[in-house]
């Protein structure tokens, strides 16, 4: 694609990268069969290749207005789009950029700012979000149903003290802390089987106020985080295990967030080449001594974008549950987004919902007897309005190993 971006911005790194990215997208316009804003919506602007296309015009000069915010805004970033790119557009990055420069020249709506602000203040402090959670538990009573429903019921579950031969550092993150503490107990608990040790870490990756628009704070967050991480890993464990894949892959761009920072640059690269989704680990390990604890329960996987397009580990959680015994049931179109995105689901909720409905509608196709899944947000979103239990699927996995 011909650019021709203000040469104020050309002079930028964010420029030079937006630059190189437009460039290698064709126009073919593939990417946009598999998004679902466009499938919801029909409308080229509400996918990929329009909103490649709005970012050019915004990095050549011309003013962005609500409308093209609005169409940024209903991007969910599930980058299905990256998937299928034949020509490799980082278009997750692009759009970072893109949401970057028209939020600083098109002012949001008082009730989006207010509601943007809210969230930053609230998601990524992990003790704000457990006390609230706790007060919405005590005032259950007085919400009505559709709202109750929505309120995560965390039950304390200890983590197993790390030993083994093998040392892990794990991601305690901010949502999946609060709303789901079960999850990486339960990861400790089957790792201890293999011999793998887990030492929490706490605090959140960084991701949630990045992806909000406060991206200073978010880097923030990943130096505090580079500064608590870095002399654990040099004491001896060996990497760090993520198991909320929305945190995971956002950890694995350290490197590239802090690209150009001579004090963190060379540890960022190095701690995103550690990170690691648990089913890679576990792809890893010999499995013998687990048996086969799925024999008997069929469970649909969903797999998260930030594991299948964000990792681009699609399929691996589900070779490993088939051979650790599970029948999983087929689920049609499972490369589209559940909605979920972060807080997408709060910033969007309608075609959050919408998204819900059919993803819900092909994850019950085959009948499953539960949900599995890989992050906390699709978990929360799905739990809402399923059918049948959704549960991280390490969760499950303990829970059956526990009953054999
Ligand atoms: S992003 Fe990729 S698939 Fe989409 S129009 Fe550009 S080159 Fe084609
Ligand atoms: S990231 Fe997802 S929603 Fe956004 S343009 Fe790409 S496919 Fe569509």
């Amino acid at each position: 694609m011909q650019t021709a971006l203000l040469p104020a911005l050309r002079a930028t790194s964010a420029g030079q990268e937006a630059e190189r990215i437009l460039r290698a997208c064709v126009h073919c316009g593939f990417c946009t069969a598999t998004c679902p804003t466009y499938q919801l919506l029909g409308d080229e602007l509400d996918g990929p290749r329009g909103r490649i296309y709005q970012i050019k015009q915004v990095l050549e000069g011309h003013a962005p207005s609500r409308i093209t915010q609005l169409h940024l805004d209903r991007c969910l970033l599930c980058r299905s789009c990256e998937t299928t790119c034949p020509s490799g557009v980082q278009y997750g990055r692009l759009l970072e950029i893109g949401r970057e420069l028209v939020d600083a020249q098109v002012s949001r709506p008082w009730r989006d700012r207010l509601l943007r602000q809210l969230l930053l203040r609230l998601i990524p402090h992990p003790r704000r979000v457990a006390a609230l959670v706790k007060l919405a538990n005590r005032l259950r009573f007085l919400l009505p149903n559709a709202l109750a429903r929505r309120i995560p019921r965390p039950k304390p579950d200890a983590l197993p003290a790390p030993s083994g031969a093998h040392i892990l550092l794990m991601l305690g993150g901010c949502v999946q802390a609060a709303f789901r503490p079960e999850t990486n107990a339960a990861a400790g608990r089957v790792f201890g089987r293999l011999g793998i040790g887990l030492r929490e870490v706490p605090g959140c990756c960084g991701a949630a106020a990045y992806h909000l628009g406060d991206r200073a704070g978010g880097l923030a967050t990943v130096r505090r985080n580079i500064d608590a991480w870095w002399p654990l890993l040099e004491a001896g464990a060996e990497g760090m295990l993520i198991n909320a894949s929305g945190c995971g892959a956002f950890v694995k761009t350290y490197g590239d967030l802090l690209r150009g920072n001579s004090r963190y640059e060379e540890k960022a690269q190095k701690i995103a080449a550690l990170a690691r989704d648990p089913g890679e680990v576990l792809q890893q390990a010999d499995l013998r001594s687990l048996g086969k604890p799925g024999q008997g329960c069929a469970i649909a996987f969903q797999s998260p974008c930030s594991l299948q397009h964000g990792q681009q580990l699609s399929g691996l959680v589900e070779s490993l549950l088939t051979r650790l015994g599970f029948q999983l049931t087929p689920v049609p179109d499972a490369h589209l987004c559940c909605g979920s995105g972060g807080t997408y689901a709060l910033l969007q909720p309608k075609l959050a919902d919408q998204l819900r409905r059919r993803k819900l509608q092909a994850l019950s196709q085959g009948k499953p007897d539960w949900i599995a899944t890989a992050n906390i947000g699709c978990q929360h979103h799905l739990g809402e309005k399923a059918p049948v239990p959704v549960l991280h699927w390490l969760e499950l996995l303990d829970r059956r190993l526990r009953q054999t």
